[in-house]
């Protein structure tokens, strides 16, 4: 095992939602306060010497760790949400899933022109949504000069496709394989 308080309260359940998924569960941090407060500690630093303003977080996780982080720092948050869901007029973004395609969505008016954002999720897999967000993101005039993760698969290679398209990418911790 790593030494890693953060990484060692991460559960690993197999075969969720599907065979072959090896489901990173972060229940198990948000439960411990140590461990909670070090997961938005550690994201703090990653964030050191980024000039950002606001915190965008991705659905369902990533409002977690992004909202406590936005506190921390003082700064606003932006829930990305799945499709359908926020009541006020939205813009949105496709993304292609492994079958069929999904969508996310912000208020049109949740974030401006110039506003520079640190977009947070708890895992990056293919990173797909996360680019899919960052595009969302800068569609609206923004810049999202940095996003930061919980978790990182790095075998699957998002972390790499997401700064192919100039977010600087942080990830607390790593795991081999799916
Ligand atoms: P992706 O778009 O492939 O980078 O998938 C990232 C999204 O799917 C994140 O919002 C994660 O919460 C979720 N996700 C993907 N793979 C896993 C996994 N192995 N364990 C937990 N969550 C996952």
């Amino acid at each position: 095992m790593i030494d890693d308080p953060l990484r060692n309260l991460i559960r690993t359940i197999p075969d969720f939602p599907k065979p072959g998924i090896q489901f990173r569960d972060i229940t198990t941090v948000l439960r411990d306060a140590d461990g909670f407060g070090l997961a938005i500690e550690r994201m703090r630093a990653a964030l050191d010497g980024h000039d950002v303003n606001m915190i965008a977080g991705i659905e369902a996780r990533g409002f977690i760790f992004g909202a406590a982080l936005a506190r921390e720092m003082g700064l606003g948050f932006v829930p990305i949400r799945k499709k359908d869901k926020l009541p006020g007029r939205t813009i949105g973004m496709n993304y292609a899933l492994e079958y069929g395609q999904d969508r996310i969505e912000i208020h049109d008016d949740a974030v401006g022109k110039g506003d520079r954002i640190a977009l947070i999720d708890d895992l990056i897999a293919t990173g797909g949504t996360a680019i899919a967000a960052t595009r969302l993101l800068r569609s609206a005039g923004t810049e999202v000069p940095v996003a930061v993760f919980l978790v990182d698969l790095p075998d699957l290679g998002g972390a790499d496709r997401l700064s192919a398209e100039g977010p600087v990418v942080h990830s607390l911790v790593a795991f081999d394989g799916h």
